[in-house]
């Protein structure tokens, strides 16, 4: 809905993906004024509709719209994002059809590097619904040790430098810097976040942070990518769900 600059790119980036895969996609651009009652029609539509596998509302919402409300209407076995408070519940438990796709994404080149999170000490800088909660659960349910930190934390660099897997998802430019970082830590940062220049950055000060740790992702090319990926794999695991 409306017109985010942000949000356009990374409906565009997830249109992409789908014709690359072979996946049919629908896309309705919503004026920013469009009430809420519209929307949750239109989602009420497309939970009946067959072709349908997976619903997907690009977050943010404008402000006379209720997130949650959008949340909770969209059918939980066609919900991708795995916002809904039922999947929110299934990924607490373990036992879950989906995995929220940026914290999902965030996972795989960490099971992929070493050392993977059994036993080991895990920061989770940021604790939002989409992002930090769902991370810190994905790395619980792999025997991770792990510690959510947030913007009340105190002496943060404290916590950070303990880390052996770093995850930065804060929202402010370079703020994670080299000198909170533990020698040898996997550092998997999540921001997105534009300068004044226009130039892309992450959460995380990739040149002083790439000199103390083992392996780090960035900015752009590295979750935001892999947080698509995922989204496919959810949509596939949808159709499957769903038929
Ligand atoms: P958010 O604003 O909802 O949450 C930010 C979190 O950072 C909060 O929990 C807050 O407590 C914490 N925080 C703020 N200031 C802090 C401080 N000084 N010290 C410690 N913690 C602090 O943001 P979000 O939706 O979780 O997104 C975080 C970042 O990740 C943003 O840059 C966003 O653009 C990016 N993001 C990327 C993807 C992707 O696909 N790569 C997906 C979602 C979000």
């Amino acid at each position: 809905m409306g017109d985010d600059p942000a949000s356009r790119v990374y409906v565009n980036n997830k249109k992409k993906a789908c014709e690359e895969l072979g996946i049919y996609s629908e896309e309705y651009a919503l004026a920013a004024d469009t009430s809420e009652d519209e929307l949750l029609e239109l989602i009420d539509k497309l939970n009946g509709k067959k072709e349908i596998s997976g619903i997907l509302v690009q977050l943010p919402l404008p402000q006379h719209i209720s997130e949650q409300n959008v949340i909770n209407a969209i059918n939980p076995k066609k919900d991708v994002d795995a916002f809904h408070p039922v999947n929110v519940g299934k990924i607490m438990t373990g036992n879950f059809d989906f995995v929220p796709c940026t914290p999902a994404g965030v996972m795989a080149p960490i099971t992929q590097s070493r050392p993977a999170p059994r036993g080991k000490d895990c920061v989770v800088v940021g604790r939002s619904n989409i992002v930090g909660k769902p991370q810190a659960m994905l790395l619980l349910h792999q025997n991770g040790t792990v510690t959510i930190c947030h913007s009340r934390t105190k002496d943060l660099a404290e916590k950070t430098k303990k880390a052996d897997i770093l995850v930065a998802a804060v929202g402010i430019p370079n703020f994670i810097t080299g000198d909170m970082i533990k020698e040898g830590a996997v550092v998997i940062d999540v921001g997105i976040n534009r300068l004044a220049d226009k130039k892309l950055v992450g959460d995380v000060d990739f040149e002083s942070a790439q000199t103390v740790a083992g392996a780090i992702t960035p900015v752009p090319g590295g979750v935001g990518p892999m947080t698509i990926a995922m989204l496919m794999k959810n949509t596939i695991k949808a159709a499957e769900i769903n038929r």
